[in-house]
């Protein structure tokens, strides 16, 4: 039961920490926060070319974006409905949850799919991929399907090594990734990684509300395309065409509020700048992971992520041993207005997840961890030491480092 002050606590503004839909910045609101253009000239079209023209530098890549209109999920069917046909073989590499689910989608749309899954709270083992390729001497397995961040185990696939991996077994297969949860958070290089495929929605480190998504596709997807059998109309690339009137690139009416909001964003990326932003959120995860240090205890709090380096910096999942994930999420909400992203993957009520990704700073991390470790001093859990602490400090190292 939430104590008798809960109210004047949890008053002020609402704070959400879960990993997507995350903040979103005042300046990308207002910026969709206006009555419907002239659709045919002027404003829209001038925020439709630079959305378009920016899109490409966020993702690392010269390819062009294709930006439907829906969340993750439309990404990742718009992916594999222009590149794929019906009975060939994908294979799906899972660190989590979201992979799998990709997969799930794929064999519904009548994809043979095979899966590797890591153990939980680890990276795939890029060794293990390397030699499933190897075995398919006859080059069946037609697309390789993975995360960057697994945004329920908070683990960082090493993108490059499984790429390696693909490369050594001498496999031709598309390679497509999911950069739903780490676009603008994390370091990623499309060209250079050569991934064929890159997918990303616009809620999460991209900070405008969840409507869009974003499919970055390179040659080998184009030239896959010419004879894939699961395209649609819909969702197709060829009439997506960028050659022609505004509606084509969005299969009818654009999502107008949404880009200018999403111009916005990309100008406030801009303005940072995506090496500033990649360090700013290893920072600030640098801040949570010394917290939870901190809280740990044997059979107590802990990283879901079990390997230091592949820890995400955009969001961490903590189990919580023998302490009530649920009670501690309530807690927090409930007294302190704060909601924590629920565990997804384990046991229910064993982990809660704190989104750090996209329009956060200092004060907002910092916040946040004092409201949890706050709440845990009300459930009684066993903590080592101070989370709050440690990650002041951490972030004071940081700004001397810096
Ligand atoms: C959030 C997320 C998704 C799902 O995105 P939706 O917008 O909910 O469809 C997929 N993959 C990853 C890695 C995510 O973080």
């Amino acid at each position: 039961m939430p104590p008798s002050n809960a109210p004047l606590l949890a008053a002020g503004p609402e704070v959400v920490a879960i990993p997507g839909p995350s903040v979103m910045p005042a300046r990308v609101l207002n910026a969709m926060h206006r009555s419907m253009p002239d659709i045919y000239a002027g404003d829209l079209t001038d925020v439709i070319d630079e959305v378009f023209d920016a899109l490409p530098a966020i993702a690392g890549t010269t390819s062009r974006a294709f930006v439907p209109i829906g969340n993750g999920h439309a990404g990742w069917e718009m992916a594999l409905s222009n590149t794929l046909s019906r009975g060939q073989l994908v294979l799906v590499l899972d660190c989590g949850r979201f992979a799998a689910i990709w997969g799930e989608m794929a064999e519904f749309n009548g994809l043979r799919v095979e899966t590797i899954t890591a153990p939980f709270g680890r990276a795939i083992d890029p060794a293990v991929v390397e030699e499933r390729l190897a075995a398919d001497t006859g080059h069946e397995i037609a697309a390789v399907l993975t995360v960057h961040v697994d945004t329920a185990s908070s683990v960082r696939n090493d993108i490059p090594a499984i790429r390696s991996a693909i490369d050594a077994a001498g496999h031709p297969a598309m390679f497509m990734v999911d950069c739903i949860a780490s676009m603008g958070c994390e370091r990623f290089e499309m060209d250079a990684w050569r991934v064929d495929v890159t997918i990303s929605a616009s809620q999460k480190g991209l900070m405008t509300p969840p409507g869009l998504a974003m499919v970055w596709a390179g040659p080998k997807a184009l030239a896959a395309h010419e004879s894939a059998d699961l395209r649609t109309r819909y969702w197709d690339w060829t009439y997506r065409t960028e050659d022609g009137p505004y509606y084509l690139r969005f299969c009818g009416t654009p999502p107008v509020s949404h880009l200018f909001g999403l111009r916005e964003a990309l100008r406030m990326i801009d303005e940072e700048g995506l090496e500033e932003r990649y360090a700013r959120h290893v920072r600030l995860a640098d801040a949570v992971r010394a917290a939870v240090r901190a809280w740990s205890t044997e059979g107590g709090l802990g990283f879901t992520a079990a390997v230091a380096e592949q820890r995400s910096h955009a969001v961490t999942s903590i189990r919580t041993g023998s302490i009530d994930a649920d009670a501690l999420a309530h807690r927090c909400r409930d007294q302190f207005g704060v909601t924590l992203g629920v565990g997804i993957g384990g046991e229910p009520g064993t982990s809660f997840r704190i989104g750090h990704m996209g329009h956060v700073n200092a004060p907002m991390v910092l916040g946040v961890l004092g409201a949890i470790e706050s709440a845990l001093a009300d459930l009684g859990a066993p903590t080592a030491g101070s989370g709050v602490a440690a990650a002041s400090a951490a972030i004071a190292a940081a700004g001397h480092d810096g």
